[in-house]
């Protein structure tokens, strides 16, 4: 009979396989339990394969009385004590899902085991039920995810339980009645299609990645959890992350991320600083969430989508920053919304650019009082006027026509202080319609000339014009006041 293709195996192929009962390919457990034999045959030879991977202190007849449970109690006991000391190393084995009412069900025999390095294997199976025996698996590819379980993990270079791991569908921590709780350090450089943590305590870090590693991961959802070590998951590309009634205890930082195209932190804390350094976002929301410590936006870029939409708004509401934080050099896309922030420092927006038409004026307002609170007069200057057409725009004509009337003027003289050539140009233009006017044709004021002629500087008002002049002073000290202020305003405010 043919050899199997695995390389160092000697065993037979597996009926028309090219590979042998423990290399060759598993399905979903229907399927392979329809084969007459199929999972009890590799049952029998993932034995004989740990029988010849224990070296001889007891005799291989000695070993297979044991998994038989057929040594007396003392024997057992000796060979069980000898075995949990050993590490076993399965390579390149494909292990099939199982079901423990079965007489064939290799993970009681897995369970015997004190150590286990998996080696580029393959798992059909999505769970593991192997609490009390140290597993390393290197390369190896779980085509079902995986849901975890509380497995210790057995010492390696960077003590990782999950190394080079490529995960097919979903990787989950969902136990259905209690919390879980993981005591090992989960992944390093692993490959992950979605990741779902639902009541869950990691008590280790849940990645370890190499310096430059750059996964990408379609969703990433973290519920009910707390985090008690740093989350480090740097240049990673993440579709979806949502994180809802989470601590965190130790910093989190995720450096150079790329299309994480939706951000949601609902319910959850952060005890210590948070660091998205010059990440890429599309919608970004938070609520009713603390930040307790340092939180770093710079170089972020906010609201990227398909075109400038209100649904990609980084939105921060109800969300409490209780230390400082840095959106330097950020870019808002799709606007920004802090009218619902609870900050208690004032935020650092040097450089920042923001859409103008999802922007409210509250956030104009916080984003000017935090430059003027540090003396960047020029820039609060810039969010002032922002602010004002903000305002001018929220000020329904009939509730307060007066004040309506008074933005409008401001914005159509000198954009509130933004452009003071505006004004010089009035002054010009004004100049040259007066060149124009006959002042004799102004009948009205022959009555009002005497009204204007009553005024403390009347008398410089020239006779028979004194209304008209009168006027035309006003108009010049406005447009001239409106220059000042903005020439001003360019400098200081
Ligand atoms: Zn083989």
């Amino acid at each position: 009979m043919a050899k199997c293709s695995i390389e160092h195996c000697n065993l037979d192929v597996y009926e028309s396989d090219s590979k042998c009962i423990l290399h060759c390919q598993k399905h979903e457990y229907s399927v392979d339990f329809n084969k007459i034999g199929f999972l009890k045959a590799f049952y029998d030879e993932l034995v004989n394969s740990i029988i010849r991977e224990l070296s001889s202190d007891y005799s291989e007849q000695k070993l297979s009385l044991y998994f038989k449970d057929e040594l007396d109690e003392a024997d057992s006991y000796s060979v069980d004590e000898y075995i949990k000391e050993e590490v076993i190393v399965f390579n390149n084995i494909y292990f099939p899902q199982s079901k423990e009412i079965d007489s064939f069900d290799y993970t009681k025999i897995l369970k015997r085991l004190g150590q286990i390095h998996f080696n580029y294997c393959e798992f059909s199976t999505s769970y593991l039920d192997l609490d009390s025996t140290k597993c390393f698996f290197q390369d190896c590819k779980f085509h079902n995810g995986l849901s975890l379980s509380n497995i210790p993990v057995l010492e390696n270079e960077l003590n990782v339980l999950f190394q080079k791991c490529e995960f097919g569908n979903t990787v989950s921590s969902s136990p259905w009645d209690k919390q879980l709780v993981i005591d090992s350090p989960l992944f390093s450089d692993c490959s992950f299609t979605k990741i779902n943590f639902d009541n869950t305590i990691f008590n280790e870090a849940i990645f370890k990645n190499s310096k430059d590693f750059d996964g990408s991961i379609k969703e990433l959802e973290i519920y009910d959890s707390v985090l008690k070590k740093e989350f480090v998951l740097d240049y990673h590309s993440i579709d979806s992350l949502i994180i809802r009634d989470t601590q965190f205890q130790e910093p989190l930082h995720m450096y150079k991320c790329r299309n994480i195209n939706e951000l949601n932190i609902t319910n959850s804390s952060f005890e210590k600083s948070v660091d998205f350094y010059n990440s890429s976002l599309g919608a970004f929301y938070t609520s009713n969430t603390l930040f307790s410590e340092f939180v770093n936006f710079e170089y972020c870029e906010f609201g990227l989508g398909e075109g400038i939409e209100e649904y990609f708004k980084a939105k921060f509401d109800y969300t409490t920053f209780k230390s400082f934080i840095n959106f330097r050099n950020t870019f808002f896309y799709s606007g920004l919304d802090l009218s619902l922030t609870n900050l208690k420092e004032n935020p650092n927006f040097l450089n920042t650019t923001i859409d103008y038409k999802y922007t409210n004026k509250e956030t104009f307002r916080i984003i000017k009082n935090s430059f003027d609170k540090v003396g960047n007069f020029s820039d609060a200057n810039k969010f002032f006027a922002k602010e004002m057409q903000k305002d001018l725009n929220e000020t329904f004509f009939l509730d307060s026509p007066a004040k309506k009337l008074m933005l409008w003027f401001n914005l159509g003289i000198s954009n509130f202080g933004q452009f003071y050539w505006l004004p010089l140009l009035y002054i010009i233009g004004f100049s040259f319609l007066l060149s124009f006017i006959n002042y004799e044709e102004l009948k009205c004021c022959e009555i009002l000339n005497p009204l204007a002629k009553t005024l403390p500087f009347g008398r410089f008002l020239d006779e028979g014009k004194e209304f008209v002049h009168l006027l035309v002073y006003i108009v010049y000290s406005v447009l001239i006041y409106h220059f000042i202020v903005s020439v001003k305003r360019m400098i200081k405010r």
